[in-house]
């Protein structure tokens, strides 16, 4: 107990040593600005961390949405009695309404709180495509149109997408033109979601 007493004053001696001494150093105009410049890089390091998701945050703020029913799930409640969530994703930014509940459960992808922000700041705002889809579908074939007709308005767009649903569903008859199909629009070449259910327009 006597050594660590001993340890102890001697500790709390320096410590109020380096404490004048840091005092007298912030006299100085070096060490002023020294300190100063630490503060703001530190801080603006901070701002830097968080540019990417509050860039995205006003992408999502300034997009003019286009949304695709991207998930229909449902689950039946005591009493036979079924519980139905709807969620839409934009096929421009990739907004997607199940951050909300993401976020809410706890497990959640690392835009999610920004989408779940940018959701209670601005409403589900723009146009309902009235497509039902796998979102991986649906956002490769939106870009293609996208790519393939530059400054296609989004109504004009839409219409695209849907018929292009349309031909697919019709033709979903062998593995090797789903295998090609998803090649071509660089989905993955086993891409599942080739079902008539996952592909129809409301
Ligand atoms: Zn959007």
């Amino acid at each position: 107990m006597g050594q660590s007493l001993k340890v102890y004053r001697e500790l709390l001696e320096e410590a109020e040593m380096l404490s004048g001494e840091i005092e007298e150093l912030k006299k100085n105009p070096e060490v002023q600005d020294y300190v100063r410049n630490t503060t703001r890089l530190f801080m603006i390091r901070d701002i830097l961390a968080n540019a990417e998701s509050i860039l995205y945050a006003e992408e999502m703020r300034e997009c003019s949405h286009i949304w695709v029913t991207s998930e229909v799930s449902s689950r039946e409640l005591d009493g036979g009695r079924t519980d139905v969530h709807v969620y839409e994703t934009c096929l421009k930014c990739g907004l997607d309404t199940k951050s909300v509940d993401r976020v809410r459960s706890g497990y959640f992808y690392p835009f999610d709180s920004t989408m779940a922000s940018v959701l209670r700041t601005t409403g589900k705002i723009g146009i309902d495509s009235g497509v039902e889809c796998s979102y991986p579908l649906a956002k490769s074939i939106y870009d293609r149109i996208v790519l393939e007709n530059p400054g296609i308005i989004d109504d004009q767009a839409i219409l695209y997408l849907r018929q292009a649903l349309y031909n697919i569903r019709r033709h979903l008859d062998s593995e090797t033109v789903n295998y090609n199909r998803a090649r071509r629009l660089s989905l993955a070449p086993d891409f599942i979601n080739w079902n008539k259910s996952d592909i129809y327009t409301k």
